[in-house]
């Protein structure tokens, strides 16, 4: 056991209030694939040209396609031990915030997550008719392009596209949370926004930060301490010290 981890798990145990912001490196270990590169493209298309406004407005059948399929690949998948620990810490009052859509945060208990970028699981009208976000796991979806059950209107997926703000909801409650003693950066670069901003804005209000990643090379710098483990290797060691279990 490293001295890092047992220094970290020691912050754990003597924190009064911890956020932890998770990104794709959680999901990694749960067969998740990124849709970033070569690995990532659907038919010929790259993420880019089909999460944007435009391309819901261009061809929404054909974004909707692709989100079904990108449901279809996660709901085969499971949540990993990373999942689970985050699960048990949020019960206990730590607040999780994600920048991944996939819903395994969830599907693994964890309670009130923070959905940065929405998710893959939940719908809202298009024509913004006033009907609020709903969710809909059926996969494969029944109608596509899915109505919104108020208006009849196009559904589109509850999730932050290219070219769009965070919901204001979501940037109040991770202001509330970087309002903490510890905040932990797990899976995702305290090096590339948005990311970047919560991490140096909770280190700007007092907070000790810690990133685990695999590849924490570049962090160093921007934040107090880095574990380059993988999440679900650090995680369960984490808790195994006895930390907030
Ligand atoms: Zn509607």
């Amino acid at each position: 056991m490293s001295d890092g981890l047992a220094a970290i798990a020691a912050r754990i145990r003597d924190a009064r209030r911890i956020t932890i912001l998770t990104g794709a490196g959680v999901s990694a270990a749960s067969g998740v694939p990124t849709f970033r590169g070569p690995g990532g493209l659907w038919r010929s298309y790259r993420p880019e040209e089909l999460a944007t406004p435009e391309a819901f407005r261009r061809d929404p059948r054909l974004v909707w396609e692709w989100y079904d399929w990108r449901r279809g690949l996660i709901a085969r998948c499971e949540p990993n031990a990373a999942h689970h620990v985050l699960a048990r810490w949020s019960a206990q009052g730590t607040t999780l915030i994600t920048q991944n859509v996939d819903g395994l945060h969830e599907r693994a208990g964890a309670r009130d997550v923070v959905r940065f970028h929405g998710s893959l699981w939940r719908l809202r009208c298009a024509e913004e008719c006033g009907q609020p976000e709903w969710e809909d796991a059926s996969v494969p979806l029944e109608i596509l392009p899915p109505p919104c059950p108020a208006c009849g209107g196009l559904a589109r997926p509850a999730v932050v596209w290219f070219g769009e703000p965070i919901d204001p909801d979501v940037l109040e409650r991770c202001a509330r949370a970087i309002d903490c003693d510890l905040f932990l950066s797990i899976g995702t670069s305290s090096v590339v926004y948005p990311a970047a901003g919560l991490v140096h804005a909770a280190r700007r209000q007092g907070a000790f930060t810690v990133e685990i990643n695999p590849e924490a090379t570049e962090a160093a710098a921007a934040v107090d301490a880095a574990l380059s483990m993988p999440a679900e290797v650090a995680l369960p060691q984490l808790e195994a010290l006895g930390v907030r279990a």
